[in-house]
């Protein structure tokens, strides 16, 4: 369990510059040596690649190849990753695991190049004689075709051991030829696929891990070596259909199977072919997350959830949220969840918005992660200083940066317990009660139950859980122990009783410190963990869009704040980010023992005032363990370093 503590094991930059498609402008690279980026996310390396390089489409969306041809295209990102290094960064690409552009009707794009224009120098004889052999199909046996920006697309299959056998090989030319230095893995997905591959490896999976017996009682499989899958169960990004014919457990399994597929194909091509060649190849996969929602992993086993990567980039959709709808950076929660999930990686979020550039950034910066994960205005002159500023912001003040380990108070639960067993209920709880702490700015983690255990909880002085049913005899144990001691465990579950699981009839009487409250009443929840945590929460008196984290780093406790609040209008660009200062923070942060001794605090800014020495008043610090002092004005974004003498 020793990743709830300082991270420092893991890699780690926050100055990071992401495009999805490729800029040719020379004067890009410009920018990047005035902002100095430690990482930069460009170019291509796989099967897009390899589809459309040589053709007219590569030019287009969402490439924009800026050259012709493949080798080409290689010798062009050579440079690039080149001219890169040599102004100290380093490059990431991407790499599609599955989606291929190309209309097998027409014969374009991968249909094309595959019988016509086959690089044989490149990737070796072609693996089989038609894609049809490498993609995923349809339970009819046929390819399974779409559409997106326009382009027809097939899919490789992750279960294919040709499909795997191309990746490694376009791997091995990414480093060996380009010297990328990393990988974000696109288009995770399974869409059902039905091809011999898949059934064959399903049926192992099924009997590795369940007797005839089970596979027949838990999954109403009477024979499985005569089972197929029906081009439904299995699709990823995938939930339960309650429309369709198979049980429960095995649409659940089945998705499980194919989550596990995709890490087993990508540990192959990235960790073990492309980590031979490169050992600290930066690794990542661009998923989607939505709000907390169902995403590429959503039934992963918790041990391989981001194991062997570290850039846990997730889309969080085209929902910007705004102020007036009390949404302004809710999407934070998701990076609280990542930052939990994945043992204290690198969590991004992809917004596609080109706005609150600042804002973006800083959100990413104050949850440890690197900042905005797509659209760099750079071009944009707002856009451009946004970037500027901050990543000379981070560069200055690196060390506070990482690492870290969090100063949080509380923890929320997240319930992947009950996920997993087929109840996506209590994550909507899950969701409003993030929301409502980070408007009330408590400080808090996410908990995942998975990770429930005593040293999780006494890193904190209350735990709120949204739903006990899934919890284990003995993490319900832990809880109670954990109440006895004199810390609060709130459930904020409208289904609590007697028969909620695990839990014994008793549970909440017998221990005055398990509280039971109504989703409802989000006031009662804030006033029980002002009254009985023993010495209360620390306290942020601001507007509610003004976002506060904590951590600790040996001698240092560093406080972050994001400022969300700005004027809002149609218009777009980071012109109109239009930012509203919030004035007169007032901070009562909560000591523990150890950290009695404050000895400097410093207010740390992108923006005006850039920099201030804070005032407290060190009786009451040493009298009543409170810090308290006042932020004077702060744009969008700002850290606190609170100095303690050892
Ligand atoms: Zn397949």
């Amino acid at each position: 369990m020793g990743q709830t503590q300082d991270n420092s094991s893991n890699k780690y930059f926050n100055r990071y510059v992401a495009l999805l498609a490729m800029v040719g402008d020379p004067e890009f690279v410009d920018f990047l040596a005035e902002a100095r980026p430690q990482v930069v996310q460009m170019g291509f390396y796989g099967p897009q690649l390899y589809a459309l390089g040589d053709t007219d489409l590569g030019s287009g969306y969402p490439m924009r190849l800026p050259v012709r041809g493949i080798d080409q295209v290689l010798e062009w990102q050579k440079d690039f990753n080149q001219q890169v290094h040599r102004l100290g960064g380093k490059v990431i690409g991407h790499f599609s695991m599955t989606t291929t552009w190309g209309d097998p009707k027409e014969k374009t794009g991968f249909f094309e190049s595959y019988d016509d224009s086959w690089p044989t120098n490149l990737l070796g004889p072609k693996p089989v004689e038609q894609i049809a052999d490498l993609v995923q199909k349809s339970a009819d046996g046929q390819m399974i075709v779409g559409d997106r920006y326009g382009f027809p697309w097939v899919v490789g299959c992750s279960n294919n051991p040709h499909w795997r056998q191309l990746h490694r090989k376009m791997v091995e030319i990414a480093i060996t030829e380009c010297d990328v230095d990393g990988f974000v893995s696109l288009y995770n997905y399974n869409h059902g696929c039905a091809c011999e591959y898949c059934n064959q490896a399903f049926r192992i999976y099924l009997k590795n891990q369940y007797s005839s017996r089970e596979i027949l009682s838990q999954f109403g499989i009477d024979d499985i070596a005569e089972f197929c899958l029906d081009g439904k169960l299995g699709k990823v990004v995938g939930w339960i259909d309650t429309d369709s014919p198979h049980p429960v457990n095995l649409q659940l399994e089945a998705m499980r199977f194919s989550q596990l597929s995709w890490k087993h194909h990508y540990d192959e091509v990235f960790v073990k072919t492309g980590r031979k060649l490169k050992p600290d190849l930066i690794l990542g996969s661009w998923n989607h997350l939505g709000f907390v929602g169902h995403h590429e992993r959503n039934v992963m086993p918790k041990e391989l959830w981001g194991r062997d990567e570290d850039l846990l980039w997730y889309s969080s959709g085209g929902q910007f949220g705004t102020v007036a709808e009390g949404d302004a950076g809710i999407r934070m929660l998701n990076l609280k969840f990542i930052w939990e999930l994945s043992g204290h990686k690198l969590p991004v979020l992809g917004r596609y918005e080109g706005t609150r550039t600042r804002a973006s950034i800083a959100e990413g910066l104050a949850c440890q992660g690197p900042g905005m994960g797509l659209y760099c205005n750079w071009k944009d002159p707002d856009g451009r200083k946004a970037f500027i500023d901050y990543f000379h912001f981070a560069e200055e003040f690196e060390a506070y940066f990482h690492p870290v380990k969090s100063h949080a108070e509380v923890a929320l639960v997240f319930p992947r317990q009950s996920v997993l067993a087929g109840d996506d209920q209590p994550v909507e709880r899950f969701r409003q009660i993030g929301q409502f702490l980070m408007d009330e700015h408590v400080l808090f983690d996410v908990l995942s139950d998975q990770k429930i255990s005593a040293e999780r909880l006494n890193q904190y002085r209350s735990i709120v859980l949204t739903k006990t049913v899934a919890l284990s005899q003995n993490q319900t144990d832990l809880l109670a122990e954990y109440a006895a001691q004199g810390n609060p465990v709130i459930v904020t579950s409208d289904s609590v009783g007697p028969v909620d699981g695990n839990i014994r009839p008793d549970w909440f009487t017998e221990h005055k410190k398990i509280f039971s409250i109504s989703l409802d009443n989000r006031s009662e929840l804030l006033s029980l963990l002002r009254d009985e945590i023993n010495g209360g929460l620390s306290q942020f008196d601001t507007m509610w869009a003004v976002r506060v984290n904590a951590y600790q780093q040996p001698g240092r406790i560093i406080i972050h704040l994001v400022n969300y609040n700005r004027i809002e209008s149609e218009a777009g660009g980071s012109a109109n980010e239009s930012p509203i200062a919030t004035i007169d923070i007032g901070v009562n942060l909560r000591l523990r023992e150890c950290h009695k001794q404050v000895t400097r605090v410093t207010f740390l800014s992108p923006e005006p005032p850039y920099r201030e020495d804070l005032t407290w008043d060190r009786e009451e610090m040493q009298s009543q363990d409170r810090l308290r002092f006042q932020i004077r004005s702060m744009l969008v974004y700002g850290i606190v370093v609170i100095e303690l003498s050892e």
